[in-house]
């Protein structure tokens, strides 16, 4: 049978409970024990597909397609699991199952209503993905801040799993600012105080509460929040700022309290294990070297838009002991200014991100066409990926008006267009082609060298592909498709050999890079700008 443990936050969003939560299933993971997540988020959306990067941040696709929040990267990359759908379920996901079951007559006759109905659903749907997984621990991580309206029905759905689980079974997480005053430096516990006094209104009582604050809390805050919140003292961590997030499981094991959730659940035989991850920290704290990369991207103001591919920039920097450090430029800006483009130059790498629609197109097909003439490193993931097959039809085929349909409707050669299977499709969720698809990679390439592998399966997310028409043209002037689908008809790589570095594919390899582990094709493009900032040949790899 499994234990639970549910993580709230309290004071205000972005406290860090996704990196909480899976600093815990580090902390138990290190131990041996078997661990997987659900993130349950408040909004009425039905998934994180349709919403807008620039103000939620990037969608995270799993395995099996799933649109989902970013958290369940910090999941994956944390614990390197392979989460799916149902790890990720939102307001809307749940009404909707009631909603259809009641029509169906599910509930005979009966006045459908959020306790029990909707929570009954709420429940079901951790209980499910604790059966499927066979895991010993289910950390549940509830989106949104105690007190919000729309998170009632989650916290009372975990507050009734205590009663049907039992004690023994189920934990509760706190985590709340504790901010320091700028002027008299003071720390203050009083907004965690009002959280768990919010949280105990509901009729959950906090096991463990963890206060965010910038530097580590003295013993008076330590003994307030242990007072006002009800719990012994040694129940009271913090999660201090750190250089890297990853350090986060270190700092609170070294409170104790991975310890601390073992002795409650009853696991008492668990040595821990931390030294691959200390690794991997120490890589990446220590670096001998640094790589600078131009990310030019339209949602640039918002880093979590992008926080797959910069956390795997980062783990190839930490497998070529380099820092990497990330400006983000808005494309549409060197639209406006083309002379700018010449701060590029400054750059050791040059990324260029997926994305939608035509805002920022031109300005990154500028970035990609300076980094192939000036033969700076360049990848180019997914829109990357397509923009980069439109430079090289614009400028080397000498098609001047190539382009994607996504952009424009009309043009004469669209080297990128619509998947046929995607024409007469209307409904925007869920819709693309997304999740895990076979990619199989040409032999004596670059592909095949950075991957070493025939074949391998990668996470999609797109609507547009490579138009076949244009296959052999494109290749005549010397770009080499290295991957391909089983069926020989999507193009997933592209490389350029006369370059130094020239590498994208459709689909993003982000998803599947870890800690100590890095994605190849990042990898190795951080690998070539290190390489080629120090002069030395051309990475075989
Ligand atoms: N907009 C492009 C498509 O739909 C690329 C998508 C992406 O970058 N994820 O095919």
């Amino acid at each position: 049978m499994a234990k639970f443990v549910f993580v709230t936050g309290g004071v205000l969003s972005s406290v860090g409970k996704g990196i909480l939560t899976s600093s815990i299933g580090k902390m138990l993971q290190t131990r041996s024990l078997r661990v997987t997540v659900v993130k349950i988020d408040p909004y009425v959306n039905v998934d994180a597909g349709t919403m807008n990067p620039y103000m939620h941040g990037e969608v995270y696709v799993t395995d099996d397609g799933g649109e989902t929040d970013l958290d369940l990267g910090w999941y994956e990359r944390f614990l390197d699991l392979n989460l799916k759908t149902e790890n990720n379920f939102t307001t809307g996901t749940v009404y909707k199952t009631v909603i259809e079951k009641e029509r169906r007559g599910d509930f005979l006759g009966r006045c459908v209503q959020i306790v029990p109905h909707v929570t009954n659903e709420i429940k079901h749907r951790i209980r499910t993905v604790a059966k499927n997984s066979g895991a010993d621990v289910v950390l549940t991580e509830v989106g949104g801040t105690v007190g919000d309206i729309e998170g009632l029905p989650f916290l009372e759905a975990i507050r009734q799993m205590r009663l049907e689980e039992g004690y023994e079974n189920t934990m509760y997480v706190h985590v709340a600012l504790v901010p320091v005053l700028d002027v008299t430096k003071e720390m203050k516990t009083k907004p965690l105080q009002h959280s768990v006094n919010e949280l105990r209104r509901i009729g959950i009582q906090p096991d463990i509460i963890v206060a965010r604050s910038p530097e580590m809390i003295d013993s008076e805050s330590r003994r307030k929040i242990a007072l006002f919140g009800t719990i012994p003292e040694d129940a009271v961590f913090c999660s201090y700022n750190v250089e890297s997030i990853y350090q986060v499981p270190l700092i609170l094991d070294e409170q104790g309290m991975g310890d601390f959730v073992c002795k409650r659940f009853g696991f008492t035989e668990c040595k821990k294990d931390f030294k691959d991850w200390k690794r991997f920290v120490d890589a990446l704290l220590k670096p001998e070297h640094e790589v600078k990369i131009a990310l030019v991207g339209k949602y640039a103001g918002l880093a979590d838009s992008y926080v797959s591919m910069s956390e795997a920039l980062r783990h190839g920097g930490a497998a070529a002991r380099a820092r990497v450090c990330i400006n983000y430029l808005e494309a549409e800006k060197l639209e406006q200014n083309p002379e700018a483009i010449e701060v590029l130059k400054g750059f050791d790498g040059i990324f260029v991100p997926y994305g939608f629609g035509p805002r920022g197109t031109e300005g990154k097909i500028m970035a990609i066409r300076f980094a192939r003439e000036n033969d700076i490193p360049f990848l180019g993931i997914c829109y990357g990926f397509q923009l980069a097959i439109i430079e090289y039809a614009r400028h080397v085929c000498g098609l001047k008006e190539a382009n994607s349909t996504e952009i424009n409707t009309y043009t004469p050669n669209p080297v990128i267009d619509l998947m046929p299977e995607q024409r007469g499709i209307e409904v925007k969720g869920a819709t693309m082609r997304l999740g895990a698809h076979k990619v199989i990679i040409k032999p004596e390439t670059m592909a095949s060298k950075l991957y070493a592998v025939d074949e391998m399966c990668e996470r999609h997310r797109h609507r547009f592909e490579v138009n076949l028409d244009y296959f052999e043209e494109l290749e005549k002037e010397g770009l080499v498709f290295s991957g391909k689908s089983a069926d020989g008809r999507r193009m997933e790589l592209l490389e350029l050999p006369a370059c130094f570095f020239f590498f994208a594919s459709q689909f993003h390899g982000e998803f599947k890079s870890r800690p100590g582990r890095p994605d190849p094709e990042y990898y190795g493009f951080i690998k070539a700008c290190l390489d080629k900032k120090l002069g030395k040949p051309k990475p075989e790899f």
